[in-house]
């Protein structure tokens, strides 16, 4: 039996930073693994996407090179699929080797773990136990129990796509990763058709910045459908049949991806060690600790909290016994084009709270730098507690808001208020102009 001070399972960023931070504090720990180091984000989620997204965004820039005044005439982008994922597959085993080094202080074991107790596991035949037990084994991507389910695209299987830039897709579910897809397959000049449940897309987002990136995606040829509620895939034609409005229709394309959520992992053995689920997911408490248990925790997407890289993360160090964490200020991003982010609460939000607040907001079109990137689509909204001045949420759509939401999120996160944001000089010209100004926009 091997024993550990921490004995963490999933090699994913919940997983492996802790690793890094516990072996930091001078414990010893095993991470155990049964696929490869990085888990979704790096291998099949965050990472990946991104890359894909740096071939999306040259294609549109050479569309633009006749506009920008480097081309004679507009240029038509011609994408090979396989040149997109070998050089992804390149960026990701350089970061893959890089997590390896982090991980030098930390016994990695392969392979697939059973529970034997809360504190016990058994791998490849091997015992191994801990005091306390991080389970960080993530999610998978969900699929709806619907005739033809079978025949769909996962994220997953999309970006090891190699074969060809397919003609035309329909994406079941305008998520973030079907938001995020459908960006970039426009871009490579497939014909993107999203059915979407809710009546907007991106449902956990401020509706006016969802409505505004929906309206974007139109004017870049993307059919959305909205209120829609997919019920059959149909092949050879990738017949994809919604009901909608009390009607029951269909469209067509060469291929169909599902991306209607993620389910968490749960290692073989844990179910009968945890009592409390939620929609599949681990329940902890606010120590990310599994209620009713010594030293079993559970972080990242398999307790359903927040499902996302750096969520999971920072609830490593909580479960490691940070107390500097806020968990309660997590700014999200879509890679879509343009790209879009939040944090805190959204108007809707706070109208259903009572809270008596105001909002600032400032546009894309009046930024010096938006305008020179060629980029002038985009608001910025910034609510604020009106009697306290604390600010309440972000939102923004438009280049680069993945990167400035950062700079409110850090506000939010140290409890100052509105006027920290227009007290500081922001340089110019920089997008981040553009939350000075919606800040200054709040009386
Ligand atoms: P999601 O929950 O964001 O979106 C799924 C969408 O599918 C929802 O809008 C839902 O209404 C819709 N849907 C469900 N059933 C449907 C049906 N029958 N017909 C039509 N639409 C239907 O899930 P996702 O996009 O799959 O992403 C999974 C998780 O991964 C999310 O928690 C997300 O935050 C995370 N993620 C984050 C990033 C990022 O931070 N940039 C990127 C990718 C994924």
């Amino acid at each position: 039996m091997t024993k550990s001070d921490v004995l963490i399972i999933g090699a994913g960023p919940g997983g492996y930073n802790t690793a890094v931070e516990a072996v930091a504090e001078g414990l010893s720990v095993t991470l155990i693994e049964r696929g490869e180091l990085g888990g979704t984000c790096l291998n099949r989620g965050c990472i990946p996407t991104k890359c894909f997204c740096r071939s999306a965004d040259a294609a549109l820039t050479l569309a633009d090179a006749a506009q920008l005044g480097v081309a004679p005439e507009p240029v038509t982008p011609s994408v090979n699929m396989e040149r997109v994922v070998a050089r992804k597959d390149e960026v990701v085993a350089q970061l893959r080797e890089g997590i390896a080094m982090l991980l030098k202080g930390v016994n990695v074991v392969l392979g697939e773990v059973r529970f034997v107790d809360e504190s016990t596991v058994e791998v490849n035949g091997e015992t191994y136990t801990a005091p306390k037990v991080i389970v960080a084994t993530g999610s998978r991507p969900a699929m709806l129990d619907i005739p033809g389910a079978e025949y769909a695209l996962t994220s997953d299987r999309l970006l090891s796509w190699t074969d060809f830039v397919p003609e035309s897709l329909i994406i079941i579910g305008g998520g973030v990763i079907g938001i995020e897809f459908a960006s970039i397959f426009a871009a490579f000049g497939t014909k993107v058709t999203v059915i979407e449940y809710c009546k907007e897309i991106l449902p956990p987002f401020d509706s006016e910045i969802a409505k505004r990136l929906r309206m974007s995606l139109k004017r870049r040829g993307i059919d959305i459908i909205t209120g829609a509620r997919v019920t059959a895939i149909d092949t050879p034609e990738w017949t994809v049949t919604y009901e909608c409005k009390g009607k029951t229709q269909s469209v067509s394309a060469a291929a169909v991806v599902m991306a209607v959520g993620r389910r968490p992992v749960v290692p073989d053995g844990l179910d009968k060690i945890v009592k409390e689920w939620h929609r599949g997911a681990v329940v902890v408490d606010d120590s990310m600790k599994v209620p009713g248990t010594e030293g079993l925790y559970a972080v990242g997407d398999v307790n359903g909290r927040c499902m996302l890289a750096h969520a999971a993360e920072a609830q490593g160090l909580v479960a490691l016994g940070h107390t500097d964490v806020n968990l309660g200020v997590i700014p999200s991003a879509v890679f879509s084009v343009p790209e879009c982010s939040m944090v805190g609460m959204t108007e809707e939000q706070c109208r259903e709270s009572g809270l008596n607040f105001k909002a600032g907001k400032s546009f894309m079109r009046a930024n010096g730098k938006a305008l020179a990137m060629n980029e002038p689509d985009g608001l910025v909204k910034i609510l604020v507690d009106a009697d306290s001045r604390l600010i309440l949420g972000c939102h923004v759509v438009g280049a680069h808001a993945a990167d400035i939401i950062q700079e409110v999120a850090t506000v939010m996160s140290a409890s100052l208020t509105i006027d920290a944001v227009t007290a500081s000089i922001h340089a110019h010209p920089t997008l981040s102009e553009a939350i000075l100004a919606a800040a200054k926009a709040i009386s």
